[in-house]
């Protein structure tokens, strides 16, 4: 038999943790149209994509009909912007509530641009519709790429302007998490001074994440160990594949290990480790090379927020979390230098004499500022023999034959190579190309074909021979929060 309703929706996050959640009501679309359903997505949440695309599917996905038994909220955090500390809150974002899906895991289904909350401050509450865009792609490119990320589920166009800079297509974005809970959500419960509700945080973070941590003698130092493990391998993979996330406050780091809210984040096109695209940070707090460091300045404060939970004694808690804090630079860079050795193809190589190829490697791509995503393209053909798209793009031609000849002797396996490095990465012209075709003549064949690519990013397609080049214009790019 059908079921009755389309989706059944947990609401554990408000019953246990109430002080944190705001009961809401999301804003009525004046006319609401679908623009991209994640279909797959949508099945592995155990809901019927037809049944999305329906009116009532449209009422789930804007937020004006949840589901019977939902509790809508709006959640609390606090957050470390830019260093500076702040009480925040989903300003224009809801938690629908928790859907388990096929697997039995439960995962957040959360709106974006649904209305004014009590977070808002000045803030209008909505969201435009290319920004929306931009995270479904770039989100569906992590995803496909094997990085832990939120998901996109549907964008729904809401017929109402929103009012930035230019006047725009207002949009919501229905998206999908592990959990909403960040560092800034235990920061937030350790500025209320409340220790049980601390707690619940942690224990929620636990059940949901790290299971493991409950049966650790000190369970939340336990957890501060595996999100800084989660989060320590999840900004290697950036790393590697030349993400920029743009925007590293405490309120937008996980306790999942997943990123999160892709608002002036971009892929680097040239190869340089001080890359900074995003409008507002301009003092290059977050450039691709502090990635890091931030990181790991991130989890100190979540270390901080976390210290009556591990142990009476305040010294003692502060030396067991950072004992924990230093497994992140072990971890970070253990990842890090097996993630390059796999670029390298030298996955079966002595991994000392592997490693000892790196360092000079991404010194001659920064010397030429090598586009980062197609010169590790051209190294695989180097494997196989042929050097010369590779030696095309670098600068110093004698260091890099001695450097090919090192590597070389190494063995490098041209195939395994080609397994790890995208042919297709969403290119910052492509996505604004993309975008603009979407908001300005409504034409959704660009983004169409742009997630085509993306979705299936090692292989190189007919067809597809643009989305695999750097911008030939090659302008310097900006990104804004949207
Ligand atoms: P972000 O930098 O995207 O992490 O956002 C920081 C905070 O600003 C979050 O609490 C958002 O909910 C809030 N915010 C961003 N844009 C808006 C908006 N248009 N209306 C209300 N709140 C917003
Ligand atoms: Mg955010
Ligand atoms: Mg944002």
């Amino acid at each position: 038999p059908a079921p009755t309703t389309l989706a059944v929706l947990q609401h554990r996050f408000a019953d246990e943790l109430p002080e944190l959640a705001v009961p809401v009501r999301a804003a009525a679309p004046p006319q609401p149209q679908l623009v991209v359903l994640n279909e797959p997505l949508a099945r592995e949440l155990g809901l019927d994509p037809e049944r999305l695309r329906s009116p009532e599917g449209l009422g789930l996905l804007t937020g004006t009909e949840p589901p019977a038994g939902a509790s809508p909220v709006a959640q609390a955090y606090a957050g470390h912007q830019f260093g500076g500390f702040a009480r925040l809150g989903d300003g224009r974002a809801l938690l629908l509530g928790e859907l388990e899906d096929a697997e039995g895991r439960l995962r957040d289904l959360h709106l974006k641009g649904s209305g004014r909350t009590p977070f808002a401050r000045g803030g209008d509450g909505l969201a435009a519709l290319g920004p929306m865009l931009r995270e479904y792609v770039i989100s569906e490119a992590m995803h496909a790429l094997g990085i832990p990320t939120t998901r996109s589920l549907a964008v729904v166009a809401t017929g109402r302007a929103v009012q930035r800079e230019e006047t725009l297509p207002g949009a919501v974005l229905a998206r999908v998490a592990s959990s909403h809970l960040r560092v800034g959500t235990v920061q937030h419960a350790r500025a209320l001074d409340d220790v049980d509700l601390l707690r619940r945080v942690v224990d929620l973070a636990i059940a949901r994440h790290h299971p493991e941590a409950a049966d650790d003698e000190r369970p939340a130092l336990a957890l501060f160990r595996a999100v800084v493990a989660a989060q320590a391998d999840l900004v290697a993979r950036w790393m590697l594949v030349g993400f920029v996330h743009g925007v590293m406050n405490t309120d937008n780091m996980t306790l999942s290990g997943e990123t999160i809210d892709y608002g002036p984040c971009a892929f680097l096109d040239a190869f340089d480790p001080t890359t900074v695209f995003s409008s507002i940070d301009r003092d290059g707090r977050y450039a691709y090379r502090n990635q890091p460091g931030i990181a790991a300045w991130n989890l100190a404060r979540l270390a901080e927020a976390l210290l009556p939970l591990v142990d009476e004694s305040e010294e003692t808690a502060i030396a067991l979390v950072t004992e924990a804090l230093q497994g992140f630079g072990t971890t970070y860079s253990s990842a890090l230098r097996a993630g390059y050795r796999a670029k390298l193809g030298l996955a079966a190589a002595d991994p000392e004499a592997a490693d000892a190829v790196i360092e000079p490697l991404l010194d001659l791509m920064a010397a030429a500022r090598v586009d980062h995503t197609s010169f590790w393209r051209r190294l695989a053909d180097a494997a196989r023999g042929d050097a010369e798209p590779a030696r095309g793009l670098v600068l110093d031609l004698e260091a890099f034959d001695a450097w090919l000849a090192t590597w070389r002797a190494l063995g490098p396996d041209a195939a395994a190579m080609d397994a790890v490095n995208p042919v297709y990465i969403p290119r910052n012209h492509l996505v604004e190309e993309a975008l603009a075709a979407a908001e300005t003549d409504a034409d959704l064949a660009p983004l169409h074909r742009l997630l085509d690519a993306v979705r299936s990013p090692y292989a190189a397609r007919d067809g597809f021979e643009r989305y695999a080049e750097p911008d030939p214009a090659a302008a310097p790019y900006t990104t804004y929060c949207g």
